[in-house]
């Protein structure tokens, strides 16, 4: 079970990503703002999160922060979905630290080669403890071990 925690304070955008996350067969977890991002990462440690920039209390860009200076969530992969489209900002998103960046409107397509392309990457470090955990010094722990039997 892959679950992937989607942080966007619009309901019809979290819909649609519900909708299009769950036809591929992920687990979908919602977050409203970036405070109840940062908790539910905590208490549920999702394999992969799509953090929206804009939204409030904490923005995208403050929860990324927080994420890569906490040593317990730092490998966690995560995805900026944004609608801004300034030139300069694919820069800055991708120098703050995210590992991707989709823009709005969501194309498809797009949402799926990430999704393969990050969570992939994910389970090689996993296996073989290379990858994200080399490049970040550490490994990111999900939750999901119970699965003792497979
Ligand atoms: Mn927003």
């Amino acid at each position: 079970m892959i679950r992937i925690l989607v942080a966007e304070d619009n309901a019809v955008n979290r819909e649609l990503l519900r909708e299009l996350l769950e036809a591929r067969g992920y687990t979908v977890l919602e977050a409203r703002n970036g405070q109840e991002a940062l908790q539910m990462i905590e208490r549920s440690l999702p394999e992969l999160l799509l953090l929206d920039i804009g939204m409030p209390v904490l923005d995208g860009f403050a929860v990324i922060r927080r994420i890569r200076e906490n040593p317990r969530l730092a490998m966690l992969p995560v995805v900026a979905v944004t609608a801004y489209a300034m030139r300069g900002d694919r820069e800055k998103i991708l120098s703050s630290g995210f590992d991707g960046y989709l823009s709005k409107p969501l194309n498809p397509s797009s949402l799926t080669a990430e999704l393969d392309r990050l969570l992939t990457k994910s389970a090689q470090s996993a296996q073989q403890d290379q990858g994200f955990a080399d490049q970040r010094g550490r490994k990111y722990q999900s939750a999901d071990t119970s699965g003792s039997g497979g």
